[in-house]
């Protein structure tokens, strides 16, 4: 079956033959895709209150148009990440129901009860239970995709799978290449491009920075990564956490996933200092998310090193010292990634609503600077920190 792209009522017409729905079923389905790349149905049985997601890759960057072609085979890296979460984490991402590589589409487990997690940190809403979930989520995928777990053999058979040569140079160029310099892709606040300018393009320092931390990510095969989790890849509800589109998944350093979750947080702490909110109301949220940021790292290192003392199985990483140094090692990258996401984010291609939303172009540009320049902290003071409690407090000292 040679690919061809979905509407609505193609859409309908494919997952009749997937056996979900009952033969008679009346079926409608909405596209609802607001991401950068992909087509995304909503198709429901409102009688038997059944539903699925179908995703399609279409050949090209959807918020650019067909001029930046993509290949498809991005599904293939989603839909192999997605069983494995499936396998690792099954709680804390969505079922994978079918695939179809030729089409470039999956199905999967239909989650919109529940909310963006973007969506409800713009709305102040805490989500208690994400620490504890998230925390479960990297420490598994992370430990158990490693040389740390897994037979080298098995290791490199696996990584070869996932050689995701287009969406890993989507993200060494919009996250550690353009916002560096005066690219053509970048997105820029008219407000912000004096700084941009007279300021921060001439931080060679910075930029050497990043791009050590951007060789780091293309060389250093750890562990699977989601390649995506930002707050926008979440699903967050009450007791529930859903990690979804995982098609820039690849083999890369196990701290880029840690660094881009509390980067994203950063970017929400900050974004508040634009908005006009009550004080106090922002106060306690800003805690909140602070308190979030030493949850999700501590319970991280915690179940990490628990799976590695149950179940490490290489000799080598037995060896005295070495896991104290893997993970020292790993804390460092994640404060420098951590940054590097916080700065790619205020002018690069891609930007987060929560600083976006601040419709007065003078005050976001405003709240820009702080984001650019607390990303800058953390990547040149990142040696620098003992551990998150550090970091949390740094921040609360700087902004
Ligand atoms: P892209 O890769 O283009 O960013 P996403 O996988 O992020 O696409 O999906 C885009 C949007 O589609 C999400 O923000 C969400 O609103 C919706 N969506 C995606 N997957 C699901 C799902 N399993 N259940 C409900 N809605 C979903
Ligand atoms: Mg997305
Ligand atoms: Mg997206
Ligand atoms: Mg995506």
């Amino acid at each position: 079956m040679s690919y061809y792209q979905m509407n609505e009522k193609l859409a309908i017409d494919y997952v009749k033959g997937l056996g979900f729905f009952s033969e008679t079923a009346r079926l409608v389905a909405r596209e609802v895709g607001d991401g950068n790349l992909n087509l995304v149905f909503i198709i429901r049985d409102e009688e038997a209150q059944r539903s699925l997601v179908l995703k399609q890759a279409l050949p090209y960057v959807r918020v650019v148009g067909e001029g930046w072609p993509l290949s498809v085979e991005r599904t293939i890296f989603e839909a192999n990440a997605l069983e494995i979460h499936n396998k690792l984490v099954a709680d804390y991402a969505p079922k994978l129901i079918h695939r179809n590589d030729q089409l470039a589409l999956i199905a999967m487990e239909d989650l919109s009860h529940l909310q963006l997690m973007r969506y409800g940190m713009i709305e102040m809403k805490k989500h208690a239970n994400f620490p504890q979930h998230i925390s479960t989520f990297l420490a598994n995928t992370l430990f158990y995709t490693s040389d740390l777990y897994m037979d080298p053999e098995e290791k490199k058979k696996l990584a070869a799978k996932f050689v995701n040569t287009q969406l890993c140079k989507i993200s060494e160029d919009l996250i550690f290449t353009d916002p560096y310099y005066d690219a053509e892709r970048n997105n820029i606040n008219p407000e912000l491009r004096p700084y941009l300018e007279e300021v921060f393009w001439k931080k060679d320092y910075l930029w050497l920075e990043a791009s050590k931390l951007k060789y780091k990510f293309m060389t250093e095969g750890q562990s699977l990564l989601h390649g995506d989790l930002h707050t926008g890849s979440i699903f967050a509800g009450e007791d529930e956490t859903k990690v979804f589109d995982s098609e820039f998944a690849f083999f890369g350093p196990a701290a880029f996933d840690v660094g881009k979750i509390i980067g994203n947080f950063l970017i929400n702490y900050v974004s508040w200092w634009g908005k006009d909110v009550d004080i106090n109301q922002i106060k306690d949220y800003r805690e909140y998310l602070l308190n979030s940021i030493v949850d999700i790292y501590n319970l991280f290192h915690k179940k990490f090193i628990d799976n590695w003392e149950r179940d490490a199985q290489d000799i080598s990483v037995k060896v005295e010292g070495y896991q104290q140094q893997y993970i020292r090692r790993l804390f460092v990258d994640a404060i420098g990634f951590c940054g590097a996401v916080m700065i790619r984010r205020t002018h690069g291609l891609a930007h987060n609503i929560d600083v976006d939303g601040i419709e007065d172009l003078k005050k976001r540009s405003k709240t820009q600077i702080r984001v650019l320049e607390l990303g800058e902290k953390l990547i040149m003071n990142r040696e620098a920190f003992k551990n998150i409690e550090e970091v949390v407090a740094f921040v609360k000292d700087n902004l």
